[in-house]
């Protein structure tokens, strides 16, 4: 990825605004092409009033390109995917153009739950199965966990998650899972896990419920993970690809793709502007395709008989009131009536409750239905204090 990149050659990402910083100094080999790409972009980032050029200078770069002076990468797609490939490709000495259809961050990536997952339930999974495969998932979860913590701390946070214990053995059974999540996470802790007792646990969480699940609260076990805007974070590295010199186009469809002569190699896009409605061409030696959900539509344009390869699912979130969690303190519903686990997260100063996971056509908004709002609101409601009846949705 693209921020551990630039982290490797010593550079430390930081903000003053949306656009990303890179602050430190480092050092490249100047034999090394990538690394040499690398200090050059860190010194366009890093330059005093560095800003991504005019929409119009970006098109120009798009439609600027020819079959005989392709860019290197045309990415479809600027949610978190495409926009990481760009700025990671941009910052490879790589000729890059990226095109996004609405604005970024449109899609999937700004309506996430919005952790840095480091990985927590894999190493549940490692351990029952002594799967050795899950245990490096949790490793590099939780390496990208505290690097884009690093890089982006105007937009990334750790945050306390409170696990609610309605038994002796929950309490066990988390506090040793939960410390065994730190001793992994080593230097890449972010703080540790610790139980509270219920008094404790109540103060933290005052919405806390001290009865639930025809028994009482034992206390709770409060770990930590990482939590982001994630627009934001999209956004940011839209700008910061476009300061290092890749073109980025917002509101810009990919309509059609081009072949070459043989009709085998795809050589190029068509691009419907869709502020002005007006298509031009643009040409590369290599198209991802980072388009999401949506990414089967992209491969038709390409061989209209390939089988689809998604099968799209939903989740939904619910908004509450503030009052429903503190304001620096998640809740964790462990383990819902079918086995799901739900989040109750504070958020721009509400609270954010889900997800769900149910089948879905593609669309671009997808609907909540009535009884994913309700299974939300069963999951929350046995560990809140909060009557449902009294829960208002925004
Ligand atoms: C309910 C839910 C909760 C999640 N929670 C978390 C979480 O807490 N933490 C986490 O790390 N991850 C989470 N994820 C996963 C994460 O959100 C996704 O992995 C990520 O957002 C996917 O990004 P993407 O860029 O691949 O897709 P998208 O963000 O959907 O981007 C695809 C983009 O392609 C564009 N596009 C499509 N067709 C074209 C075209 N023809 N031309 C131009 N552009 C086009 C679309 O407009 C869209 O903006 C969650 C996912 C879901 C569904």
């Amino acid at each position: 990825m693209a921020t551990w990149r630039l982290r490797r050659a010593g550079a430390a990402l930081a903000a003053s605004s949306t656009l990303a910083a890179v602050l430190a100094a480092s050092s490249a080999s100047a034999t090394d092409p990538s690394a040499a790409a690398l200090e050059a972009a860190r010194q366009r980032v890093a330059r005093s009033g560095a800003t991504p050029p005019l929409r119009d200078a970006q098109r120009a770069a798009l439609a600027g390109s020819t079959p005989a002076e392709p860019l290197d990468v045309l990415v479809v797609g600027g949610g978190a995917t495409g926009c990481g490939v760009a700025l990671d490709a941009a910052t490879r000495g790589l000729r890059v153009g990226l095109v996004e259809r609405e604005d970024f961050s449109s899609g999937t990536s700004s309506r996430s739950t919005k952790l840095i997952h480091g990985g927590v339930r894999y190493l549940e999974k490692a351990v029952f199965n002594l799967d050795y495969g899950q245990l490096k998932l949790v490793f590099h979860a939780l390496k990208e966990r505290k690097q884009v913590i690093e890089n982006a701390p105007h937009l990334c946070h750790a945050l306390p998650c409170m696990t609610p214990c309605f038994n002796w053995f929950e309490v066990v059974y988390y506090w040793f899972g939960l410390k065994l999540y730190d001793l992994v996470a080593g230097r890449r802790l972010l703080h540790l896990s610790r139980y509270y007792s219920v008094d404790e646990s109540v103060e933290l969480f005052p919405t806390l419920a001290k009865n639930g699940h025809n028994c009482s609260l034992k206390g709770t076990v409060v770990y930590y993970d990482g939590q982001m805007n994630d627009s934001r974070l999209n956004v940011g590295l839209a700008c910061t690809a476009a300061v290092v010199g890749a073109a980025v186009l917002n509101y810009a469809e990919v309509v059609s793709l081009i072949k070459d002569e043989s009709g085998e190699r795809i050589i190029g896009a068509r691009v419907r502007d869709t502020l002005s409605g007006k298509e031009f061409e643009t040409f590369a030696k290599v198209v991802v395709n980072a388009a999401g959900p949506f990414c089967d539509s992209v491969r038709k344009m390409a061989d209209s008989t390939v089988a689809p390869m998604i099968c799209p699912s939903s989740g939904v979130h619910i908004v509450l009131p503030d009052y429903y969690s503190p304001e620096g303190m998640g809740l964790i519903v462990p383990k819902t009536k079918d086995g799901r686990v739900v989040f109750m997260l504070p958020w721009l100063g509400r609270t954010v409750a889900g997800t769900t996971d149910s089948n879905t056509a593609i669309t671009m908004l997808p609907e909540p239905h009535e009884d994913e709002i309700q299974f939300i609101l069963d999951a929350i409601s046995d560990y809140l204090n909060v009557q449902e009846s009294c829960i208002s949705l925004y």
